[in-house]
């Protein structure tokens, strides 16, 4: 079996990781009815599900995911997918998303590397 976030099986949160992850989810959703028919229960999912980059792959280890947390209507099985970084449930691998003034400095060094 292999061996994935913190020790456990791939993908499988800790009771901390998964409590965090429902506390998100309540706090965060403002109706908690399934979009088909209303009032329901929600099941969260204790692994991690991942979405990967499409097109051809040269190797896996290079390849992106996206990690997401599953949450199942208990009635109809329709599932949502959250993202784990955004729920806080795992860490970022990636670096901070750019700033507006991050972009403008990004476009005043471009037209200054112009030849003109
Ligand atoms: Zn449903």
């Amino acid at each position: 079996m292999s061996r994935g976030f913190e020790g456990r099986p791939a993908g499988e949160l800790s009771q901390e990781a998964y409590d965090k992850a429902v506390d998100w989810i309540t706090t965060q959703w403002g109706t908690s009815d399934c979009p088909f028919h209303g009032p329901t229960d929600w099941y969260v999912g204790r692994v991690l599900a991942e979405a990967r980059s499409y097109g051809p792959v040269a190797g896996f280890s290079n390849k992106s995911v996206y990690p997401f947390i599953v949450v199942t209507c208990t009635k109809c099985g329709y599932s949502v997918f959250v993202n784990a970084i955004v729920a806080g449930v795992v860490p970022s691998t990636q670096p901070a998303p750019l700033t507006a003034s991050d972009i403008r400095e990004l476009a005043d060094r471009a037209s200054r590397a112009t030849p003109s």
